[in-house]
């Protein structure tokens, strides 16, 4: 019946649009049609429209369940935004007063209102139902409909009852839609919703335009981000972090860095949290640093990229959020940070919950290390797990891909896993068939008798490295599966049964070895580069200058801030500034000689600076130092200081020398004047001026028996303040 309404130009008519995407008229045509449909569309695809057209076309209201009360906000006003009216479309909610809800009550039985949006646990609520029983209801669209199953990424219990309330108020039919499910989603989300009859549109979940790359997660990690950003200058960006704490962390280490960010996660405050999205949106900001509670309903087409911090705890929810890069179809650069030592820590977390929801969990959370640490193209893995099947060799767009690894031959080994699947009765998950395969008598196994089977220890002589990545290739080749029903039992397919009676070649390529060695490793790579000549030039310079202010060599510069010059040639006093022990003071006033220094070196000897990026950082314990700081320009006593911050009077200056020593000038003279006799502070500083050395053990050496080690310490922070900073 509905071949003959004219969609385009109903379109036309309401949104201004004037083609559909994608599946989007074939999904309103069925919807017209009065049938269950399922809408499975990435992010941005359009999935919205695929009801509110239809809403504003059929008669009567739909009803629209949507999770977030935000959204709905959002979306109502565009919607009321195409016409004159309003009232077009309404939400029902717990944010609204009495008044709201007569006057939503009034326009739909006015029949002025063709899209109602409901929170789950308002559609669900007892006094609700004499109203939703009250009007006409065109049909019922379930907005991200992924919510209602377990094993998705943000499940939601209210979404359970969906079906059991429309059955009491009145059937209608049923539009549901996701931008991410699993084929277990996918079945979780039919059998809850009762639409197991529903037509499916499934649009490929592939976005050729991202970029995926996993990186190796080091100590390194904040200086490789300022890096990149700053690499893409100017480009809108997103950073998800697991805690709230690191995304507070990293955006004060961002904006430290020159670099427009802002943090956001579920503990700021509402006002905050919309300034920061506007501030996005308007591009004041360049960077959001947030928790996964940023980004549902953020329609910025043209972020350029996602950082993952903290490894994601699912596939799912990875995917969805690299899915807000490049919506434009633009330059979408996804990149994942990994260590396995994360994986093990939100292990850890969720020791504390329900023993079947640890246990989905963890299968989630396996399938993410599966991905960061496997060769494979991450496309073709990030499809087959969504049900989508890759076929091209080379997506020629993941690191992995860029930088292919090298291909085993893989046919015994595969044939090694596939009979000791089979051996235990396809009734084991893959940790416990990879202990079998190398012939780990482990308590489990020797339980089952499994220790005596023919093929236990079958691959006992290869490198175990092996095993893992042989088997989550052999999954993508179709030959063996993970019922995820069954606690993610392997078991062998058809496919893989035809294999074992006819092999043929197969070859994989080993996982990245993310392990605690590698990280070591690179680090160590990174510090080995001063350069002597320099250095020594570098000292030159130190001893003439102190020289010439008769100061000793250590109160111009530290020996660290020397080496740390050789290394990363500093050559304007704002580079210098960045090198551990120099503040402002110190790269003012004798900055420019060394900047020059090594200017002229390293245009001399055509050294190409390191591309190497100047990281400002903050401090873990800066919050201390700043109080400090503070209490210091108050002339607050320093005992009364130690006392407050709940520390020792040499804790305090042990923090004080820091403070100093990394470049910061402290004015304590008005404590001075208090505790010590003017005379007994000149003789100390005359001591400090003449020495070759700041230790104080030499100090008390000299001065000691005159003078308390405390005041000998008192005065070289003045001395540093004065002479060094
Ligand atoms: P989804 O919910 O699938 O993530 P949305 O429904 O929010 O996506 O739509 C994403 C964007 O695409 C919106 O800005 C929307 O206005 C736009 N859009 C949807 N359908 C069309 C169309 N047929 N032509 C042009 N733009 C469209
Ligand atoms: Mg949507």
């Amino acid at each position: 019946m509905t071949g003959t309404i004219n969609l385009t130009g109903q379109l036309k008519h309401y949104f201004g649009f004037s083609s559909f995407k994608g599946e989007q008229e074939a999904i309103i045509r069925n919807l017209l049609d009065g049938n269950d449909t399922f809408v499975l569309m990435p992010t941005g695809g359009g999935k919205s429209l695929c009801y509110q057209l239809p809403s504003l076309i059929m008669e009567g209201t739909a009803i629209v369940v949507s999770p977030l009360i935000a959204l709905m906000k959002n979306q109502v006003d565009v919607i009321n935004s195409l016409g004159e009216e309003t009232g077009v479309a309404h939400y029902l909610n717990s944010s609204l007063n009495k008044a709201a809800i007569q006057q939503v009550h009034d326009d739909v039985h006015s029949g002025k209102t063709k899209l109602l949006y409901v929170a789950p646990e308002s559609l669900n609520k007892e006094d609700n139902l004499e109203f939703f029983r009250s009007f006409k209801i065109s049909f019922y669209a379930v907005d991200e409909a992924h919510c209602i199953s377990e094993w998705g990424h943000d499940f939601r219990p209210e979404y359970r009852n969906i079906r059991p309330t429309i059955s009491k108020i009145g059937d209608a039919p049923v539009i549901a839609l996701t931008a991410t499910a699993t084929d277990k989603v996918r079945m979780d989300i039919k059998k809850s919703l009762g639409i197991m009859d529903a037509k499916e549109f499934k649009s490929s979940f592939n976005r050729p335009n991202l970029y995926y790359e996993v990186r190796q997660k080091t100590k390194d990690i904040d200086r490789q981000i300022i890096k990149f950003i700053k690499q893409h200058h100017g480009k809108s960006g997103i950073i998800y972090c697991i805690s709230r704490k690191k995304v507070e962390e990293l955006a004060a280490v961002l904006k430290a860095n020159d670099i427009k960010a802002a943090p956001y996660h579920a503990g700021l405050d509402s006002a905050t949290r919309s300034k920061t999205q506007d501030d996005f949106l308007m591009e004041r900001i360049d960077v959001i640093v947030a928790t996964i509670a940023f980004g549902m309903g953020i329609d910025k087409p043209d972020v350029r990229f996602v950082i993952h911090y903290d490894i994601p705890k699912s596939l799912e929810g990875y995917y969805q959020e690299t899915g807000r890069a490049g919506r434009d179809g633009g330059e979408g650069m996804c990149i994942a940070f990994y260590a396995y030592k994360d994986l093990q820590k939100l292990e850890k977390f969720m020791e504390s919950k329900p023993v079947a929801e640890q246990d989905i969990g963890k299968q989630l959370l396996q399938e993410t290390a599966a991905y960061a640490e496997s060769s494979v193209c991450r496309r073709r893995i990030l499809l087959h797990y969504f049900g989508e099947e890759y076929t091209k060799d080379n997506c020629g767009n993941c690191d992995n891909c860029l930088h292919p690894k090298t291909q085993h031959e893989g046919k015994e080994q595969l044939l090694i896993v596939l009979k000791a699947i089979m051996a235990v009765k396809e009734a084991f998950r893959q940790d416990y068939v990879v202990d079998f395969i190398k012939g780990r008598a482990t308590d489990d196994i020797v339980s089952h008798k499994h220790e005596q089977l023919e093929e236990f220890g079958a691959g006992e002589d290869m490198p175990s490295k092996v095993w893992n990545p042989v088997i989550r290739q052999g999954m993508i080749a179709g030959y063996i599966v993970k019922d995820v029903e069954n606690y993610g039992l392997l078991k062998v397919t058809a496919a893989g049964r035809r294999y074992v009676k006819n092999p043929t070649d197969f070859t994989y390529v080993e996982d990245t070895d993310f392990s605690e060695s590698a990280e070591d490793e690179m680090e160590d790579h990174g510090v080995s580069a001063l350069d002597p000549t320099l250095y020594s030039m570098l000292q030159d310079l130190r001893k003439n200058t102190a020289r010439k202010c008769n100061l000793p060599a250590y109160v111009i510069f530290q020996d660290v801030s020397l080496e740390q010059m050789a290394t990363l040639y500093p050559v304007t006093v704002d580079e210098l500034k960045n090198i551990q022990g120099v503040g402002v003071g110190k790269a003012k006033r004798y900055g420019k000689e060394f900047c020059q220094l090594i200017k002229t070196y390293c245009e001399e000897n055509d050294i190409e600076r390191p591309e190497e990026l100047f990281v400002r950082t903050v401090a873990k314990d800066s919050m201390t130092k700043v109080k400090i700081i503070g209490f210091l320009d108050r002339r607050m006593p320093l005992d009364d200081i130690a006392s407050t911050l709940n520390l020792e009077f040499e804790e305090l200056l042990d923090e004080i020398d820091a403070i100093v020593y990394s470049g910061t000038k402290v004015n304590i003279d008005y404590f001075l004047e208090d505790v010590m006799d003017e005379d007994q502070v000149d003789d100390i500083y005359e001591y400090f001026r003449e020495s070759e050395t700041d230790s104080i053990d030499d100090a008390v050496d000299e001065l000691g028996g005159d003078y308390e080690d405390n005041e000998i310490r008192l005065v070289r922070i003045k001395f540093l303040s004065e002479q060094a900073n």
